[in-house]
């Protein structure tokens, strides 16, 4: 049987979510729907709350989220890859200044972005990484070309840029990621840290399951740190026959944990449905450490999990049967 009627014939289970925003749980199980195509969206987790936010506030979160969901949509409609649909979303947000990744990131503690992002795809576990980056307007472009287009897996700093530039992608000044949200995240950033990775994971129409995370990391961290998103198996992993996972939260501890291949292991080797595997990583393993964070998950039937154990994580899914959900605050 070839993989794309199984993915016709498979019993696609989410909540019942109605068409838009805000009416829809994140537990699965409840609505039986056969599918094409399913993608999941973060925008990282934190400590928005309504209040802090205010009404424009969300209405402005959830109108990126939802540009950015239908743009993967859209991909993944067309019968292009979910690799495609990966870059394309996380490229949107990459340049959208709201969220911690390209352009909007979140600055070192000497004022500059160094920028992480990686993908993977889950056919074959073929992946690529970039760490440091500081004027590679798209890292999780880079992350892709170094998945597609070298034996390497990962590369870092002055490296990272000589490739990217080889590969003929888009250079920018230091300045262009010196926004003033950014720096003014930086200063709150003395008393609190501040998420707002981003992260898609998406399944296509050929059964293929492709994630990535892009981030600028943690607002003040100390020059050359690395967190978990170019980490594969910290902060990214695929696997086509499990699920397909993206992480954001404390990246320390996401790499200690090897949080994103532990989901995809309790999964394949416990028999864990994708949302007890996200949970018991997010809420059990994570809790010892007082660990902050989240992560989604969309296994290869399109079942999701969105869990987090911070007050938010902006997050968005959709699939071919019309359903589609933008969310901020917990259910
Ligand atoms: N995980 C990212 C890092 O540690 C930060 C985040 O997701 O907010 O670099």
């Amino acid at each position: 049987m070839k993989k794309t009627s199984l993915l016709f014939a498979v019993v696609f289970i989410i909540s019942s979510c109605n068409n838009t925003t805000s009416e829809t749980s994140n537990k699965q199980n409840v609505q039986a729907e056969p599918f094409r195509y399913a993608i999941v969206i973060h925008g990282g987790a934190g400590y928005a709350t309504p209040e802090k936010l205010g009404d424009y506030g969300v209405r402005v979160y959830e109108a990126a989220l939802d540009s950015a969901l239908q743009i993967g949509l859209r991909v993944l409609d067309r019968g292009a890859s979910s690799a495609d649909a990966v870059e394309q979303v996380i490229r949107f947000l990459e340049d959208d200044t709201l969220f911690n990744a390209g352009r909007g990131a979140a600055l070192t503690s000497e004022g500059l972005a160094e920028l992480d992002a990686s993908i993977m795809w889950g056919a074959d576990q073929n992946a690529g990484a970039v760490a440091g980056l500081t004027d590679v307007r798209h890292p999780i472009t880079a992350a892709r070309r170094v998945m597609d287009s070298s034996v390497h897996v990962m590369f870092a700093g002055p490296g990272a840029t000589k490739f990217a530039i080889l590969q003929g992608l888009e250079i920018v000044p230091q300045e262009f990621f010196q926004t003033a949200g950014s720096r003014a995240s930086l200063a709150r950033a003395l008393k609190a840290d501040k998420f707002g990775t981003v992260g898609c994971v998406a399944l296509d129409m050929n059964g293929d399951l492709c994630a990535g995370t892009s981030t600028g990391g943690i607002t003040n961290k100390k020059h050359g740190r690395v967190g978990d998103v170019p980490v594969i198996g910290a902060g990214t992993y695929a696997k086509n026959s499990i699920a397909g996972v993206s992480c954001t939260g404390q990246g320390e501890f996401f790499i200690r944990l090897a949080v994103a291949k532990e989901v995809i292991s309790l999964v394949e080797h416990k028999g864990y449905t994708v949302e007890e595997a996200a949970q018991e990583v997010i809420f059990d393993q994570l809790k010892p450490f007082d660990a902050k964070g989240g992560v989604i998950v969309l296994d290869h039937l399109g079942r999701v999990a969105m869990e987090f154990n911070t007050s938010a994580m902006f997050r968005a899914y959709g699939n071919s049967t019309g359903q589609q959900l933008v969310r901020i605050f917990p259910d």
